[in-house]
């Protein structure tokens, strides 16, 4: 297989100032790699750490532990963490600076992502120059052209503000910006929750068409199961900072193994009605745990139907129950 990223026991915890402790524990050990070429989607809750993970993939946080290897480089390594929380063993970090161009991410608000003060041929152009892809103004005019054409924008945009524009188009913008810098790999942050569903399917489309085309690799962030089981070839399960269960596509949806993963499924609305009937609809009692406080042993176990006293003390072992099919729960073994 064609590995073009690799996480390994990666965390993230956010210090908290004025409380003791390793503070939020965004991200706990998470272990995943994905292909060239293919879509992984990760779902959860909100609050879940799936952005958090994104973004440290990316190393717009800077992990905890583990480590991070893209194609043959580990871009960043840290020890794990000693029982006080502290990491051991020696830290590499590269300058992340030429993987800046190879790996992007599109937000999730573009509004919110894009400069209000400069045009959108600006927006654009900037990701050129940080990255000298133009060697004159006529190329980097020309390139502008070519990515807006390729989001369907025209040139004329390039000469306004993002305010002038709808979700939709601001959302085709951030894409353009992404694709400015030729990259291989994008983090799609929930790239269409802010939008109006009329033209989520549009900018999915887009996507889609986009990763044939340029041959890109996506990690495709989204809390409804919904919106990634079409698009992806495998699908990663996050619930408050682990994650608990990754598949193929077709493989987890047909036959989830994780509990918290049956959960989701079960708020699929399907549209045959003799599956309707057999997947009852699982509802979960109480609120997602503060990752500030996580839950002992299965941090699922405050939630979990099947819990059970091991499901407090111990920590379920990420396992391979089936070729290409891990989960994190007891009951499996
Ligand atoms: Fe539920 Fe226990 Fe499995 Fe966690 S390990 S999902 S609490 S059965």
């Amino acid at each position: 297989d064609d590995i073009l990223l690799r996480v390994e026991n990666l965390k993230k915890y956010f210090k908290v100032k004025g409380t003791r402790g390793p503070g939020v524990q965004a991200v706990e050990d998470v272990s995943l790699f994905i292909r060239r070429g293919e879509t992984l989607g990760l779902v959860g809750e909100s609050g879940c750490g799936k952005t958090t993970l994104g973004r440290t993939i990316l190393r717009l946080h800077e992990p905890t532990s583990g480590r991070i290897t893209y194609g043959n480089e580990v871009i960043y390594e840290r020890g794990m963490l000693d029982e006080k929380g502290v990491p051991t063993g020696k830290k590499t970090a590269v300058n992340m600076l030429p993987y800046r161009r190879k790996m992007q991410i599109i937000f999730q608000d573009p509004s919110a992502s894009l400069d209000p003060r400069m045009t959108v041929g600006e927006i654009i152009g900037e990701a050129i120059d940080i990255h000298k892809l133009a060697k004159s103004k006529a190329e980097r005019t020309e390139i502008i052209k070519d990515l807006l054409a390729r989001v369907g924008l025209n040139t004329e945009h390039a000469n306004r503000y993002p305010h002038e524009f709808s979700g939709g188009q601001q959302q085709r913008v951030g894409i353009a910006r992404a694709l400015a810098v030729k990259p291989e790999f994008i983090v799609c942050d929930e790239p269409i929750s802010a939008l109006d569903v009329s033209i989520q399917s549009q900018v999915v489309n887009m996507l889609e068409d986009m990763q044939e085309e340029l041959g890109l690799t996506y990690l495709f962030i989204a809390h409804d199961l919904s919106v990634v089981r079409h698009i992806s070839d495998r699908i990663g399960v996050m619930y408050l900072g682990s994650l608990v269960e990754l598949g193929e596509s077709y493989e987890l949806n047909k036959n989830p193994l994780h509990p918290y993963t049956k959960t989701l499924l079960s708020a699929v609305p399907v549209p045959d009605p003799e599956v309707s009937k057999a997947r009852q609809r699982i509802v979960l009692e109480g609120d997602i745990p503060s990752p500030m406080n996580p839950p002992t042993g299965c941090r699922f176990h405050t939630r979990c139907p099947y819990a059970t006293d091991k499901c407090k003390e111990a920590v379920p072992e990420f396992k391979e129950h089936a070729p290409g099919h891990w989960a994190a729960c007891h009951l499996l073994d």
